[in-house]
């Protein structure tokens, strides 16, 4: 690769500011909520909680890419609106993920980040639409792609004007049963070592069980991570999706405390 936006020499580390707060700056940044956005009341409550908890951004899918067109599929324009009204109502950043070239711009009216899902991409021309925006970009790792190509994918979005990409390692498909996904480690590491953007880990999505959420997001940031997204519920069984890899605010508290620790050892 050569002189590419996301190398090193093409200009200093991406630092986002998003409503004040800095993301791949000396804090880490911590993202979390429901998989999917259930309804008003739930995710008023479970963002009020995860504000006293210092998290910084709340996440909730509202378009949701399931795998059986018959799961719960997301409340969609509703959902948008229920983002918008919980982070107008406490201060806080929203992120949920868009999947069609078609939503982008009405998105902008309702969230403070895009996420681009893990099957999303290769999505080129979802890229190239966003990076028409300019809010930041999580981008999620395809869950077959090489570091390569994860970060080509950024670079559609960088090249056509929008350089504020938050990178998001959530875990590969490998011959691995036992876990949903082989969290790479390495490619944090790696992408802190050789490039510009920051990073985030996703053990949720990573790892797939929620006893492994806590070691593995601090594995993330011991790599390197620059922030965490993580998957929470006030009644994690009860979630309507990803429910086996969704976390008590127990034990996010329990997370974001010996984050915090780590931030001071490093
Ligand atoms: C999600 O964040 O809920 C999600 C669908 O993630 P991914 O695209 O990484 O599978
Ligand atoms: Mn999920």
């Amino acid at each position: 690769m050569n002189k590419l936006l996301v190398e090193k020499n093409s200009g200093s580390n991406i630092v986002i500011d998003i409503k004040g707060r800095r993301l791949g700056g000396k804090e880490k940044f911590i993202f979390s909520g429901p998989c999917a956005v259930e309804d008003y009341d739930s995710m008023i409550a479970l963002g009020k909680r995860l504000k006293v908890l210092g998290v910084h951004g709340l996440r909730g899918g509202v378009f949701k890419p399931r795998t059986s067109p018959y799961d719960f599929q997301g409340l969609k324009e509703e959902g948008l609106e229920i983002m918008k009204r919980v982070g107008e109502e406490l201060d806080m950043i929203v992120s949920t993920e868009i999947m069609d070239t078609r939503d982008v711009e009405n998105s902008l009216n309702y969230i403070d980040i895009i996420q681009i899902g893990s099957r999303n991409m290769y999505n080129y021309s979802l890229l190239k639409e966003v990076g028409k925006t300019d809010i930041p970009i999580i981008l999620k790792r395809g869950m077959s792609s090489t570091i390569k190509e994860w970060l080509y994918a950024a670079e559609y979005i960088m090249r056509e004007g929008n350089e504020k990409v938050i990178l998001c390692e959530r875990g590969i498909r490998t011959f691995e049963t036992y876990t949903r996904n082989t969290l790479d480690l390495n490619a944090v590491a790696y992408v802190k070592e050789k490039y510009r953007l920051p990073i985030i880990v996703d053990p949720s999505h990573g790892t797939g069980l929620r006893e492994l959420v806590h070691k593995m997001s601090l594995a993330g940031i011991a790599a390197g991570a620059d922030g965490l997204i993580i998957e929470s519920h006030l009644k994690p069984e009860e979630a309507i999706s990803d429910a086996r890899q969704t976390i008590s605010l127990d034990t996010l508290e329990g997370i974001i405390k010996s984050v915090k620790t780590m931030e001071n050892i490093l």
